[in-house]
């Protein structure tokens, strides 16, 4: 194995650094949703509950255990951690879940969902927990108001209560917030509010406008809004030290902020996805399928050279392709490629105030 290939870290739906030695999979259980969230880069069906047709594309219950067992296989042969997101769609609407989070901790795996929380109560967070769950991450996409204009009345309430309600059972929570022109003014409100629900660490994802979130496209920030926001978010990490951890994944953060040996972008790096119809990812949030679990198993399609591209950082075109710091940012390839009109996954990350600034320096 080349050294190269030998790159095990983590994203969650953005990437960690390399220092953490972890290794993600992000698993759909399904795609269906008890929401209809205007931003949601899945492209849903009508109704909560699957159609047949859908129920018979999607992975079944033997699958998905073999799948956890492959990656199981997989990280260990790497030395590297595993973390495994179980995610939708809505997670929640699938009754076998804690017998996946059951079957993911036995094997030593850091195990989490990622969840709108609208489902999780009391009696639901004690299960999770008993099933072995670590951590519950939940969207909150802006203070009551937006929150609920995005994701629908009364869901705000119910996913504080979901932030509540795990954090009295014993996990770790994480509120995650994808940021647009639509929540861009509330991110100190948010993030004080989940400081108040005693988060333990907020989170932060780029709008990739995608599926549901095409027609969203204007909502995207320009580089310079995002860099108010991440200024902002820095004033905070200040405001918050030792109470809640502000470890945002984004590559261009990282980049900003000068966190240390770390490769940015997790895609072909360190972190996988596999999708409800079985289709594997180098991110979720790229519509970009490199096979399929049915056809192919994990640690084939990892070494197949389809994500060489993403791993060795070669051919990034634009800024992305001429920058200092590709190797250790590679920009969010899936917002580079939605900007491209899903053209091109090595396109420059067209947010990227960072660049500009460098150059302006005459650093780039
Ligand atoms: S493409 Fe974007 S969201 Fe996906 S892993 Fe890379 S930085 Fe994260
Ligand atoms: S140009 Fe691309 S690689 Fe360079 S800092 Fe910006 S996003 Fe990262």
């Amino acid at each position: 194995m080349s050294k190269k290939k030998q790159d095990t870290e983590d994203c969650l739906a953005c990437a960690q650094t390399s220092r953490d030695n972890i290794f993600y999979l992000q698993l759909h259980l399904t795609q269906h949703c008890n929401l209809r969230c205007t931003h949601c880069y899945i492209e849903k069906p009508a109704g909560v509950q699957p159609a047949v047709q859908d129920r018979v594309k999607e992975l079944q219950p033997a699958e998905i255990l073999d799948i956890i067992d492959q990656f199981d296989k997989f990280v260990k042969l790497q030395s590297a951690t595993a973390k495994i997101y179980f995610t939708g769609g809505e997670p929640l609407l699938d009754p076998r879940l804690p017998e996946y989070i059951s079957a993911a901790a036995k094997r030593g795996m850091i195990t989490m969902i990622l969840s709108n929380g609208t489902l999780i109560d009391d009696e639901k967070a004690k299960e999770l927990r008993h099933a072995g769950l670590r951590i519950v991450q939940i969207s909150i996409d802006g203070l009551e108001a937006t929150h609920d204009a995005i994701r629908g009345p009364g869901n705000f309430a119910r996913a504080t209560r979901a932030l509540d309600v795990c954090h009295a059972a014993g996990m770790g929570t994480t509120a995650m917030v994808t940021i647009s022109k639509l929540n861009a003014s509330e991110i100190e409100g948010i993030v004080d509010h989940s400081a108040q629900h005693h988060v333990t660490r907020f989170a932060l994802g780029r709008l990739v406008p995608e599926g549901n979130g095409l027609q969203l496209q204007g909502q995207v920030l320009s580089r310079d809004e995002l860099k108010v926001v991440f200024s902002k978010i820095k004033r905070l990490q200040r405001k918050y030290k030792g109470a809640m951890d502000i470890a945002i994944h984004d590559p261009i953060w990282m980049t900003f902020t000068g966190v240390k040996n770390t490769h940015g972008c997790s895609a072909g790096k360190s972190g996988i996805c596999i999708v409800e119809n079985g289709d594997i990812m180098p991110c979720r949030r790229m519509d970009y399928a490199i096979g399929n679990i049915r056809e192919i198993s994990l640690a084939k399609a990892w070494y197949s050279g389809k994500l060489d591209a993403f791993r060795f950082r070669e051919g990034y075109e634009g800024h992305c392709g001429s920058c200092k710091f590709l190797e250790q940012c590679g920009g969010c390839r899936a917002v580079a490629r939605a900007a491209s009109g899903g053209k091109s996954p090595l396109a420059e990350d067209p947010q990227c105030f960072l660049y500009r600034a460098a150059k302006d320096k005459g650093v780039n």
